[in-house]
């Protein structure tokens, strides 16, 4: 039988975990001898118990070097991945637009590494799309946290001692996160705007009440993958003119615009903030790969000298992070089990998901966009 092992996160910052005590056993259902590092999930809020009772064995940290599959949320350190057992099959996260020599530190190492970020996003992908599932996610919480951070409450109330109006957001960015964040603010109550460069998004926004901000930037498009592309910095000048007022007018914007595996494109300047009303709150969750908010700094919370809270919290689903692993959990069993059609898991490249998200086997970097 085959070994497989949760290991615990490297990052101290990282609450979730990578399998949770249901997804456990249904590993090992699938013939797996699931084993989990002892600790993994408490953060999370699953004990050592929880797993023993879901059929897996707590072991040590030293099990990697033994393990046929290694599974963990978050990259690990370029020194871990040497002690691997040749061979292994690694599974996580693994930014792998910025960890060219941890992509090397795989293939050097004889690891076959897979990489979450890269797994198409198609139809039959859905179900272990990671950046999908922690990114709806990230939509919720980022309205909880601005929510907290304002000083005023977000519906409408006409109460005897008075009227009091509804905040108005303006989420930036309608993608899977755009859309929670538009569905969140919504149901506490708030008025919702929003903008994205991709046209086809307007009736989404229309069909969860908001109102779609128009703005002329002239040709935009999207990738055969989905994602937006990268507008000219002209056409980012026009889309800032065309936004300041409405962020002016907004008590909380909530910016989602990444461009995969690049920078993110800068869309609120500082001149943009400044004109914002005092206790109004940004929530820039692009903060991590270069920020679309000028000013907010990953993972810190800024006010501004005229009372803007910029907050760049760069995992805000880790704040959740029983459902988020949960949800992580689920994109697991699900690459798993696809790629196990008789039980037995195989490696099979002809498949466009095992293809496109193993960036290192047999000792080589098998995507050139990798390589150094
Ligand atoms: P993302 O996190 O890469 O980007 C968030 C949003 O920001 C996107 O909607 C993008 O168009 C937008 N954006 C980029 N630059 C912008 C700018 N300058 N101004 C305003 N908005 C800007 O995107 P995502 O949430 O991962 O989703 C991207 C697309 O992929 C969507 O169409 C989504 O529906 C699609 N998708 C498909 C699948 C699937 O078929 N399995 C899964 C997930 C997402």
């Amino acid at each position: 039988m085959k070994t497989l092992f949760v290991c615990s996160e490297s990052d101290v910052r990282e609450t979730r975990v990578a399998v949770i005590p249901s997804d456990a056993q249904k590993l090992s259902k699938i013939g797996w001898a699931v084993k989990i590092e002892s600790g993994a999930g408490v953060k999370a809020g699953f004990s050592d118990e929880d797993y023993k009772n879901a059929g897996a064995e707590i072991v040590g940290a030293d099990f990697v070097k033994e393990a046929d599959f290694i599974v963990a949320v978050r990259k690990p350190s370029e020194e871990k991945v040497k002690t691997f057992k040749r061979g292994a099959f690694y599974l996580s996260l693994l930014d792998p637009f910025n960890e060219k020599s941890l992509i090397k530190a795989f293939a050097d190492a004889g690891i076959t590494a897979a990489s979450f970020e890269m797994i198409p996003r198609s139809t039959i992908a859905q179900k272990m799309d990671v950046l999908s599932s922690q990114a709806n996610l990230a939509g919720y919480v980022g309205v909880l946290k601005s929510a907290n951070t304002l000083k005023k409450i977000l519906p409408m109330m006409m109460t005897p001692a008075g009227t009091i109006s509804p905040l108005k957001f303006f989420i930036v960015g309608v993608g899977v996160a755009g859309l929670q964040a538009i569905a969140t603010a919504k149901r506490l109550g708030a008025r919702v705007e929003a903008y994205d460069t991709r046209p086809v998004v307007e009736e989404q926004v229309k069909s969860l009440g908001a109102k779609f901000v128009k703005i002329d930037v002239g040709e935009t498009g999207q990738t055969e993958q989905g994602y937006a592309k990268a507008l000219t910095e002209e056409q980012l000048e026009l889309q800032r003119k065309g936004m300041a007022k409405v962020c002016a007018q907004s008590d909380v914007i909530i910016t989602t615009a990444k461009l995969f595996g690049r920078k993110a494109p800068r869309i609120i300047s500082a001149e943009m903030v400044s004109g914002m009303k005092s206790g109004s709150v940004i929530v820039d969750m692009a903060a991590g790969s270069g920020g679309n908010v000028e000013g907010s700094k990953p993972d810190e919370i800024v006010i501004t000298p005229n009372g803007v809270t910029i907050i760049g919290d760069t995992c805000l689903e880790a704040s959740v992070p029983a459902t988020a692993s949960q949800m992580y959990s689920a994109n697991v069993y699900n690459y798993i089990a696809h790629f196990s059609p008789e039980g037995e898991f195989v490696q099979n490249f002809d498949d466009q998901i095992m293809k496109m998200s193993v960036v290192a086997h047999n000792g080589e970097i098998t995507d050139d966009r990798f390589k150094q």
